[in-house]
């Protein structure tokens, strides 16, 4: 990537892409495009530059968005945490739409490289049903099993930016994130993940005086979680690396969600009686990331501990529940979703 070229960062007004403009911007790239859905004031970060509203899922959206432009990071797409993607099959599916009409404006418009943002949800289930896991290396996401819907359509997206990356020369780079993390995300609302609602709720605890958290299953899942600053600068070593394929992009700091509560209860200087919800949306049992690939071709893998992204991470979201950002009464948002995805 040149500091010249012409940048397209879709998903913008969302969590990694407005990180990923705001590091752009901080690495001196001086012409950057930002492209959401979502109108301007539901973004998370918008930065001075040339920023659309634009559904993707259209063809002449994907080409007013790609013109001019020599990279695409392409990270829009209907998605959430398990609450989300286990109650919304369909229109986790037509986020194909997005990657697929950006594939095929991309190649016309002469883009050069194309990044699309893939997840740890295209692993094979049969791969993930112990919380005492195996980490995932690249190969588990074949015999293909992934998450239904949600994982369905990364693996298929994958599949597509490799026979556009074979057949006509488009340059492709696929991090398959695992559960990324930070300030300026989701939170509340029911698309927010596990880091997120799990501050959430402690930050409710805190500010209404209650002392109970709930937390969803029975609190043994286990994951790893990647801090934001972790995935940014791994988007970046990616895109100057030769690796075409699907690759991790994920801690591999295995914690129990019981232990990730454990962590922002510290933080807080709280400790909450918990009540465990077993009938809600868990996703697999364990999933951590297999980052020899990621040592091998990048020499590097992400560092930061969940102590220190969280401490950050409830921080800003205790900040904007204190400062009243969300209209939801904090005795509600205390109960809502938090997912293990
Ligand atoms: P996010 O929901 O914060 O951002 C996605 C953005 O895409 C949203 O702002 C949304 O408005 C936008 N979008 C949705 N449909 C669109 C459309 N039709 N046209 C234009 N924009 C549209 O999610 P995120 O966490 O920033 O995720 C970015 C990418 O990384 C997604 O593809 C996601 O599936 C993938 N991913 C994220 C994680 C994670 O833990 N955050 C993990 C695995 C994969």
């Amino acid at each position: 990537m040149n500091t010249r070229d012409r940048v397209v960062v879709t998903g913008a007004g969302g969590f990694i892409g407005g990180h990923l403009v705001a590091e752009l911007l901080r690495r001196g790239f001086e012409d950057v495009r930002g492209v959401d859905v979502k109108p301007f004031d539901d973004w998370y970060q918008r930065a001075p530059i040339e920023n659309l509203v634009l559904d993707l899922r259209t063809p002449a959206a994907c080409e007013e968005s790609v013109e001019g432009a020599q990279v695409v990071f392409n990270l829009a797409a209907d998605m959430g945490g398990m609450g989300f993607i286990e109650t919304h099959k369909a229109d986790c599916m037509v986020s194909v739409l997005i990657n697929t009409n950006l594939l095929v404006a991309s190649r016309e418009a002469g883009v050069r490289s194309f990044l699309f943002g893939s997840s740890a949800c295209v692993y094979a289930a049969e791969h993930q049903t112990d919380p005492d896991v195996t980490a995932l290396k690249e190969a588990d996401a074949y015999p293909a099993e992934p998450e239904d819907g949600y994982g369905w359509e990364k693996l298929f997206s994958e599949r597509m930016c490799r026979h556009f990356h074979e057949d006509y020369g488009v340059v492709v780079r696929v991090p398959r994130f695992h559960n990324v993390y930070g300030p300026y995300g989701t939170w509340d609302g029911g698309r927010e993940k596990a880091p997120a609602a799990i501050c959430r709720k402690v930050a409710s605890a805190v500010l209404t005086g209650t002392n109970t958290i709930e937390i969803w299953g029975d609190g043994e899942q286990t994951r790893s979680f990647t801090y934001i600053d972790d995935t940014i600068e791994g988007i970046f070593r990616l895109m100057t690396s030769d690796v075409s394929e699907p690759i991790n992009l994920g801690s591999s700091q295995l914690v129990t969600i019981n232990r990730l509560v454990d962590i922002v209860e510290e933080i807080a200087g709280v400790t909450l009686e918990r009540r465990y919800n077993l009938g809600a949306p868990q996703g697999v049992r364990g999933r951590n990331s297999d980052n020899t690939m990621i040592r091998d071709r990048l020499g590097w893998e992400p560092s930061t501990t969940l102590e220190s992204g969280m401490a950050a991470t409830y921080a800003w979201i205790h900040e904007q529940m204190s400062r009243g950002v969300d209209d939801t009464p904090l005795s509600m948002a205390a109960n809502a979703s938090q997912s293990s995805d």
